[in-house]
């Protein structure tokens, strides 16, 4: 919602204890209401995945926030079950409905690989009264998506490498944004799997294994993990793994996945192996 001036919050506040809120149409991620007061104005606030639209026909309402969008969006908070901010945190903090429900985004960490990658995104914001202003990131690293071309690990080490850049921007966050950092390798760990059947054993074997490693080496550095978003990648790669494993079991390239990601084991104190990791596949896959 932005930051919005004290005395609208609770001249807000007060139109929705009064009663002065009706809501005509709402969801999940939009709201329509009448607010009604001296006049009646029509609000309409709507979760984009990159903000949020709202709008009031009333005159103050002209790019800031006013009371009747506060009204409404306490009622509709209300609505969905969601307490209103302590009233100490009201002056400190801005007024953020977030922008997806607690349900949605408990559906995503059941079923990590049927995840909405968009919730995943913008899930840290929701845990928050009030979000750091963040960097907003690409969808996926740049990656040849026609699943007829063989893939090379030269290709995969450029996308990788593109991630490691986006961390380096200015607004960059490893809290805020390891949803989006979560997502774009989930997506590109997608694209590998589609992949998976142009390309050889050995390349595809080689390719699971650097992503391994840079998962341990790059991925944990990148991402605050407290949220547990790093369950949505690995259980792709666990996925991928389990794939490879079951069509080339006996695949010579798996001896020297097994020497690379032991040595990451080593280092990080976990005993790893293809087996271990073709076992952080997600149990609700099937
Ligand atoms: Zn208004």
């Amino acid at each position: 919602m932005g930051r919005t001036r004290v005395e609208v919050w609770k001249r807000g506040e007060k139109y929705a204890l009064e009663g002065r809120v009706q809501i005509t149409e709402s969801d999940d991620t939009q709201v329509k209401a009448i607010v009604s007061g001296t006049e009646s104005y029509e609000v309409f606030l709507k979760f984009l995945a990159r903000g949020i639209r709202k709008q009031c026909t009333c005159p103050y309402a002209g790019g800031d926030v006013c009371k009747h969008m506060v009204a409404t969006s306490l009622i509709w908070d209300n609505m969905r079950g969601f307490a209103p901010p302590a009233e100490d945190k009201v002056e400190l903090e801005t007024i953020h409905p977030p922008p997806i429900s607690r349900k949605q985004i408990a559906t995503c960490y059941a079923h990590p690989l049927k995840a909405d990658l968009d919730i995943i995104r913008v899930a840290t914001d929701y845990y928050n009264l009030s979000p750091k202003k963040h960097a907003r990131l690409p969808r996926c690293p740049r990656i040849e998506t026609y699943e007829k071309v063989p893939l090379t690990l030269t290709e995969v080490k450029g996308a990788l490498k593109q991630m490691e850049k986006w961390a380096k921007r200015k607004t960059y966050h490893n809290y805020f944004c390891a949803g989006e950092m979560a997502a774009a390798f989930s997506e590109m760990l997608d694209i590998l799997e589609k992949r998976l059947a142009s390309s050889p054993p050995e390349v595809m074997i080689g390719i699971m294994a650097y992503c391994v490693d840079w998962y341990y080496r790059k991925f944990e550095q990148m991402v605050d993990g407290s949220d547990g978003v790093w369950i949505f990648p690995v259980a792709r790669i666990g996925k991928i793994v389990t794939r490879l494993l079951e069509k080339y079991p006996e695949h010579p390239a798996w001896h020297e996945f097994n020497q690379i990601v032991e040595e990451i084991g080593i280092w990080w104190g976990d005993d790893l192996n293809a087996e271990t990791i073709a076992r952080w596949r997600n149990s609700n896959l099937n």
